[in-house]
């Protein structure tokens, strides 16, 4: 930017009424150039709000304190027969759902308090959010198992929940995608909820959630600690459990 008449001022006792008129003038001109160039500069802010409220991005997430239950994952979201997840973020998998092809091959993993068991056997990682419930596997509603056309609305998932690679966007605690081992496009996409510490088999004290999952009551009172459910014999199998790879899903985390 340049401001030639600030240096026409500076010759001071010599301005004429000509020079002082131009001076104006190029005073005009480079407020003129600095308010476009402050709007162009905005532009793409103002592009991404624009886009947002077009898109139905959900806004600032909120944590959720109401107790959460261990629950079939409704119909209206295509999945694996017998999935199951935590109830307080069934909200957001239907609002992803609305707007991504997704089908949920795995969710809750682990004993059912009242007896049975949801989701594939000791298939995730030491530690998993599929253990507390707050985490899903998805691949394309009518994906073929190949990297092709049919993942493109999982890519565009994928990068929509972590634009850069390990920040992921709020809600999500843990997004595992292309980069990840075990995750990406042709085999699976793992999202996770931010949640309270909690141990294997039991839910989490607070689930962080996209203002449309509000659907439960704010707690008036400090929540109840969710009884653990039996936990699991030993059965040797603990070596195996670590790798992802011997899921059918490939689910790793
Ligand atoms: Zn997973």
């Amino acid at each position: 930017m340049q401001f030639g008449g600030g240096r026409e001022d500076s010759r001071g006792g010599r301005r004429s009424a000509d020079n002082s008129g131009v001076s104006a003038r190029l005073h005009a001109f480079g407020w003129t150039r600095f308010l476009a160039g402050l709007l162009l500069s905005l532009a793409p802010l103002l592009i991404v709000c624009a886009y947002s409220q077009a898109a139905g991005l959900p806004g600032a997430t909120k944590l959720l304190y109401a107790p959460g239950r261990i629950v079939p994952i409704p119909a209206s979201i295509p999945h694996e027969e017998g999935d199951m997840v935590d109830s307080r973020i069934v909200a957001d998998l239907r609002w992803i759902a609305k707007r991504y092809p997704i089908y949920v091959t795995d969710g809750y993993s682990g004993p059912l308090p009242e007896g049975g068991h949801a989701g594939c056997n000791r298939c995730h990682v030491r530690g998993s959010d599929h253990y507390n419930g707050v985490a899903v596997d998805l691949v394309p509603v009518n994906g073929d198992g190949r990297c092709d056309s049919t993942w493109a609305p999982i890519n565009r998932l994928a990068h929509w929940a972590e634009p850069v690679q390990n920040e992921p966007r709020p809600p999500f605690r843990w997004v595992g995608y292309n980069g990840d081992v075990g995750h990406g496009c042709g085999n699976h996409l793992h999202l996770s909820w931010n949640h309270a510490p909690a141990p294997e088999f039991t839910l989490a004290q607070w689930v962080e959630v996209f203002p449309a999952g509000s659907s439960g009551a704010p707690l008036t009172n400090p929540p109840k600690p969710v009884p653990p459910p039996a936990p699991p014999r030993p059965s040797g199998g603990i070596a195996q459990v670590t790798t992802g790879g011997v899921s059918p899903h490939g689910a790793g985390d």
